[in-house]
């Protein structure tokens, strides 16, 4: 799970990390009453679950999702601007992602701008520690073109972010004397911070240096482990299910292990490793998934026909095939789900079915007496080829 920037300075403030004073506006108004309570110069940033909004570009042809501003007046136009327009960074794909709301910030006069993010190395499986003197907003061509710029420090989960860690990281950023101080301080919290509210990935870029010598966090992007949120009420509230695939949304309220793509043979699968195959096959095929989906064992009749219709609800979606080798899953209700779901919807595009195992006689039943055209694989790669011919012959 991922929230806003606006979300993530609550974070900051809860774990004591430094940053600039600011709220969220959700309209014009609200941008131009928070400017004038700030005073002085002002940032306005738009908030969508995406990085790259300063060189993003709005499909209304309006430049840059963060601006500086000197009144409220200006910050009012630049909200105006920006609620409500579609904004394309490199992050967003071509689609992009609407503005439903902007930060507004008191502007830093930045003298330096590092980059500090803490993640899950899955390899180590450990946290790691990368940082950079080159943060800003071409940290992605430093990785590219000069990743000796870029420091990796791995941190022992037992031991946690060590105090020489924190010294040693702010002496590579360049950071002396009191700003060494207080770049240990907000590492330390930072670490604090992913710990215990169990992200996998939070990132501040850029963290910078004021003309003032104080050291602040002036963006944040993090990532949550969905495997947590069940402890973390609070990170839960701050889910933006508008910023999320919709396909997505509707396959969790089904509690569905779903994952959208952007091919057009739908499958459903019981099983992770079995859906991942499935997929390779079908691309194997000559074909495309448009997702990834996982039933579990234990599925339900319902949440199966909730499949089913997340499925068919995806316009993309030209074709279907069903993977089940039913172990404890029974591959009657598996049947059970399908038929009830096709039924409500008439079905008009190819489904192909492979049922093997547990129960497997009385799902075909199930599915032979139900009326439905469809057709049935001997094996996955049968069953593959069979939808890949269907779809381009449909
Ligand atoms: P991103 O483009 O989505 O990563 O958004 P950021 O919040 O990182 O903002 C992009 C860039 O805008 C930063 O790298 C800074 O250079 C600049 N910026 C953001 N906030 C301020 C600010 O308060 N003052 C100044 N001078 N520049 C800012
Ligand atoms: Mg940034």
């Amino acid at each position: 799970m991922n929230i806003h920037e606006y979300q993530a300075r609550e974070l900051f403030a809860k774990f004591h990390v430094a940053t600039q004073p600011g709220s969220v506006a959700f309209t014009p108004d609200e941008a131009s009453q928070v400017a004038a309570k700030l005073g002085g110069k002002i940032v306005v940033k738009a908030q969508i679950h995406a990085g790259g909004r300063g060189k993003g570009t709005f499909k209304n042809g309006f430049k840059g999702g963060v601006h500086l501003c000197d009144t409220p007046d200006e910050a009012k136009d630049l909200a105006t601007n920006m609620l409500g327009q579609v904004l394309v960074t490199h992050q967003t794909g071509p689609e992009g992602k609407e503005v439903g709301k902007i930060f507004v910030g008191q502007a830093v006069d930045i003298t330096r701008e590092l980059y500090f993010a803490i993640l899950l190395d899955r390899a180590t499986s450990a946290p790691v520690v990368i940082a950079s003197t080159e943060g800003g907003v071409d940290i992605e061509a430093v990785a590219e073109h000069s990743p000796e710029k870029i420091l990796r420090l791995a941190v022992n989960p037992f031991l946690g972010l060590q105090p020489y860690q924190t010294r040693l990281i702010a002496a590579k950023l360049g950071l002396t004397g009191k700003l060494m101080t207080q770049a240990s301080k907000l590492f330390t919290n930072l670490y604090r911070l992913f710990l215990e509210s169990d992200c996998s990935m939070v990132e501040v870029n850029p963290l910078v240096v004021t003309a003032q010598g104080e050291l602040l966090a002036l963006d944040a992007k993090f990532n949550f482990d969905d495997n947590a949120l069940y402890r973390q009420p609070a990170i839960v509230a701050m889910r933006d299910v508008t910023e999320e695939d919709p396909r997505e949304v509707a396959a969790s309220e089904y509690a569905l292990n779903y994952i959208g793509l952007d091919g057009n043979i739908a499958c459903l699968v019981n099983g992770a490793g079995l859906a991942m195959a499935t997929m390779d096959i079908i691309q194997y095929a000559g074909g495309s998934p448009a997702n990834f989906l996982d039933v579990g064992g234990g599925a339900t009749k319902e949440q199966v026909a909730a499949a089913f219709r997340i499925i068919l609800g995806d316009p993309n979606v030209k074709g279907i095939l069903v993977n089940i080798f039913g172990g404890i899953m029974d591959c009657n209700i598996i049947a059970t789900g399908i038929v009830e779901a096709a039924r409500e919807t008439s079905l008009a595009i190819p489904l192909v079915v492979r049922l093997e195992g547990n129960n497997v006689a009385a799902g075909k039943k199930t599915l032979a007496e139900s009326g439905l055209s469809l057709v049935t694989g001997d094996d996955i790669l049968d069953a593959a080829r069979k939808i890949v011919a269907a779809v381009a012959a449909h």
